[in-house]
């Protein structure tokens, strides 16, 4: 079942250097994957993440969601990146609820939603608590729990753990893996761990240095806890 096809793209960011960050790029993933992509740092993982969703466009080639071209930022996807990017005068709960608000959703209606996914990533309690009361773990969490509000079926996370300790990481990776495996949800994580993404994944595209080509394509068969 092709969820999200990526044909023969290629991107090139013009200016002083007309650097090509991602050179013919062909794939297809299927809904409910959880698919890695791992490379070095700068190889252009997050280039092509943003192509998909909607952030950055392609210099050439095609990518649909669903069947339909991706040629704006897309709103039916949860983005997760390294800085939470929280708003620092809202609790978690208005954090969580923003992207509600911005949709302009029955607010009512998401704030139970909230609760469970708070619940669910171990927050349960800290509805009212602002960001800066919270460890850099805990603020992942939050982030987390605001891409998933609106239910995308599509989740996309670049480097979401690059800057949290080992321990907390591998904390934040079994909980992603029980998100996953109870939600469903297609997922495309960036990350420059070999270990995170074996552990992750049940599909990890390795990246060449830059420009990224897809080097290897590899399927795991993911032992289930
Ligand atoms: P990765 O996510 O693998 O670290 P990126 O996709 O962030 O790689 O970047 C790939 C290359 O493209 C890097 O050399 C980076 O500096 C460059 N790059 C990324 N975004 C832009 C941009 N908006 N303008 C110009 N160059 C960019
Ligand atoms: P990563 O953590 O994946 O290596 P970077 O730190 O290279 O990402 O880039 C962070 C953000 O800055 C990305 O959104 C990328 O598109 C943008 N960016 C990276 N390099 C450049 C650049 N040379 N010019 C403009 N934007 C850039």
């Amino acid at each position: 079942d092709q969820f999200i096809a990526i044909e023969d793209v290629t991107k090139r960011y013009r200016g002083a250097g007309d650097l090509l960050a991602v050179d013919r790029v062909s794939t297809s993933i299927e809904r409910g994957q959880f698919i890695s992509i791992l490379g070095p740092s700068g190889c252009g993982k997050s280039t092509l993440m943003q192509m998909v969703a909607g952030l950055a466009a392609p210099s050439s080639g095609r990518i649909a969601i669903d069947g339909k071209p991706v040629t704006a930022p897309q709103t039916d996807v949860g983005i997760v990146f390294q800085d939470t990017n929280l708003l620092d005068w809202r609790s978690v709960m208005r954090n969580i609820m923003l992207q509600i608000e911005i949709r302009k959703l029955d607010r009512a209606a998401y704030s139970d939603r909230a609760r469970s996914l708070l619940a669910m990533v171990g927050l349960d309690g800290f509805e009212d608590k602002l960001p800066h009361q919270l460890s850099g773990g805990m603020k992942q969490r939050v982030s987390i729990c605001r891409a998933l509000i609106h239910d995308p079926p599509l989740l996309l996370m670049d480097e979401p753990f690059g800057a949290l300790d080992a321990l907390t990481r591998d904390q934040l990776n079994v909980d992603l893996q029980d998100i996953w495996l109870e939600s469903g949800k297609t997922v495309i994580f960036v990350t420059h761990s070999i270990s995170e993404a074996v552990f992750l994944s049940d599909r990890v595209l390795v990246m060449s240095p830059r420009p990224a080509t897809v080097a290897a394509d590899i399927h795991i068969d993911l032992p289930r806890r």
